[in-house]
C-alpha cells in the first residue's frame, strides 16, 4: 500500500488530499485546505476519512510551511507514523514547458519550470517555491509533478502551432500547450465507463478559469488554452483570446507600461471587466436579470464563446456523441447549460429540463437526444495520484 500526499496550490491557497493506494483502490484518507498563505494569519481546515474535522489559524508564511503543518496534523491524527511512512508527494503542477507528463522533481525539472515561468507567472513560482522548500527540509522525500499540460500531448502539431516564425516554436517553445489536463482526463475516463460507445466527446470545464477540450477515443485532440492560462474562452478575471496589436495603443491611452496592461488583462478583465459587476457568474446573472446591460453582454458573450468552440470542435471530431459540463460554472449553472444546449438543437441534441435544473450528477439529456449531455463533478487530484502511483511502481 502506498501513501501519497497530493498538493493543489494557488497564490494564497493550499489544498491537499492524502491517498492510500492499493492496486486499483484509491482511498482519500484525509484532506485539508489553507487560506491566506503568506498573510499574518492563515486559516486552515482538515477533515479525515472518519469525518473528523478540525480548523485553526496560525501564520503559514509559504506553501512549504503548509506542507509541514499538515504533515504534523496527519501524524497526530495517526494517518502517518512518520515522514518515512509517506511514499511521495505529488503536485498538480501547471507549466513544465518541454517537460510534460509525470516527472520526478529534480534539477532538470526545476530549471525547465523556471525557464517557462514567464508563461505561467502566477502559478510556476508557487510550485517551485514549495518544491525547493520541501527538497531542502525533507531531502529524502520523493517529489513527483504531474503537469496540467500532460493530457494534451496527443494534440497534433498543426493544432498547437501559432502563425509565428517557426524558430519561435523551436527555440523558445512558443506553442499551444493546453491546461486543465487533469480535469479533462478525469472526465474522459469517466465517460469511458458511463457511455463506452461515445467516441467523440467535448468537455467544458467552466469555472474561475475555463477551457474546452475535444476528446476522440479518450485522447485530447484540441483545447482552448494555449501557451498560457490566459487564452481561449474568457475567464472570471482573465481576458481569454485577445489581439496583441492593441497593446501599444492601450499603453499610450492608459499612460502605463506593459506590465500594468497585462495586469489588467489577467486580473481585471473577463467576466469582471466586461460586466463591471463581479467575477462571480452568480452575481453577474443576477445583475443581468435586473436589467444591467453590461452584465447581460458578459453572459451573452460567454455563451457565444462556448458555443463557437463547441461548433469548431464538433467539426474537428467529425460529429459529437457526448457533451460534458464540469467546473464551478459547468456543474452549478443550469442557465449556462440550457442556453448553450438550446443552440445545439440543430444537432438533434435535446436537454431534459428537469434533469438540467436538478442537482444530481449524470446524464441531463432526453433519451432520444442524438448527443448525450452530462453534468459531472471532476476530480483532478485523483488523476495526479494515479499517475504518481504509476511512476512509483
Ligand atoms: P476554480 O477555477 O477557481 O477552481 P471553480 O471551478 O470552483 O473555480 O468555479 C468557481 C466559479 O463557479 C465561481 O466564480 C462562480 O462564478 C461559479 N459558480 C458557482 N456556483 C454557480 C452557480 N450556481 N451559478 C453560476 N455560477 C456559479
Amino acid at each position: 500500500m502506498k501513501k501519497i500526499f497530493i498538493m493543489n496550490l494557488g497564490t494564497t491557497s493550499f489544498k491537499f488530499k492524502l491517498y492510500h493506494v492499493q492496486g486499483e483502490n484509491m482511498d482519500v484518507r484525509a484532506s485539508g485546505e489553507i487560506e491566506s498563505v503568506g498573510a499574518a494569519e492563515s486559516r486552515w481546515q482538515y477533515t479525515n476519512c472518519d469525518g473528523k474535522n478540525a480548523t485553526g489559524a496560525c501564520p503559514v508564511p509559504n506553501h512549504g510551511a503548509g506542507f509541514t503543518l499538515f504533515l504534523e496534523i496527519l501524524q497526530k491524527d495517526g494517518l502517518l507514523t512518520s515522514l518515512q511512512d509517506l511514499n511521495a508527494v505529488g503536485y498538480k503542477a501547471v507549466h513544465g514547458g518541454s517537460l510534460s507528463g509525470t516527472r520526478i522533481v529534480d534539477d532538470e525539472l526545476i530549471a525547465e519550470m523556471e525557464r517557462v515561468t514567464p508563461l505561467a507567472p502566477a502559478h510556476n513560482p508557487i510550485y517551485l517555491s514549495a518544491m525547493k522548500d520541501i527538497r531542502e527540509n525533507y531531502p529524502d522525500l520523493v517529489q513527483i509533478a504531474r503537469f496540467e499540460t500532460s493530457f494534451h500531448a496527443t494534440i497534433p502539431d498543426y493544432r498547437t502551432t501559432y502563425g509565428v516564425p517557426y524558430e519561435w516554436r523551436e527555440k523558445f517553445g512558443i506553442r499551444k500547450y493546453g491546461f486543465h489536463g487533469s480535469s479533462h482526463e478525469y472526465i474522459a475516463g469517466a465517460m469511458k465507463k458511463l457511455q463506452p460507445e461515445a467516441r467523440r466527446v467535448i468537455t467544458c470545464h467552466l469555472g474561475g478559469s475555463s477551457s474546452i477540450c475535444a476528446i476522440l477515443d479518450g485522447k485530447s485532440i484540441a483545447t482552448t488554452l494555449g501557451a498560457t492560462v490566459q487564452s481561449g474562452l474568457f475567464h472570471n478575471n482573465r481576458v481569454g483570446d485577445f489581439e496583441p496589436f492593441c497593446l501599444p495603443m492601450l499603453m499610450e491611452k492608459l499612460d502605463c507600461d506593459l506590465e500594468e496592461v497585462l495586469n489588467i488583462l489577467s486580473k481585471k478583465s473577463g467576466l469582471l471587466g466586461l460586466s463591471g459587476v463581479s467575477n462571480d457568474l452568480r452575481l453577474v446573472l443576477e445583475a443581468a436579470d435586473a436589467g444591467n446591460e453590461h452584465a447581460q453582454l458578459a453572459v451573452d458573450t460567454l455563451i457565444d464563446n462556448i458555443l463557437g468552440y463547441i461548433g469548431m470542435y464538433t467539426a474537428y471530431l467529425g460529429g459529437l456523441d457526448a457533451l460534458v459540463f464540469t467546473g464551478g460554472i459547468g456543474l452549478n449553472s443550469d442557465v449556462v447549460r440550457s442556453r448553450v444546449c438550446e443552440k445545439l438543437a440543430y444537432m438533434g441534441l435535446s436537454l431534459d429540463a428537469a434533469a438540467n435544473s436538478g442537482r444530481t450528477d449524470g446524464c441531463i439529456s432526453t433519451p432520444d437526444s442524438k448527443v448525450s449531455v452530462w453534468r459531472l463533478k471532476t476530480d483532478e487530484e485523483s488523476i495526479v495520484a494515479q499517475n504518481v502511483c504509476q511512476m512509483l511502481q
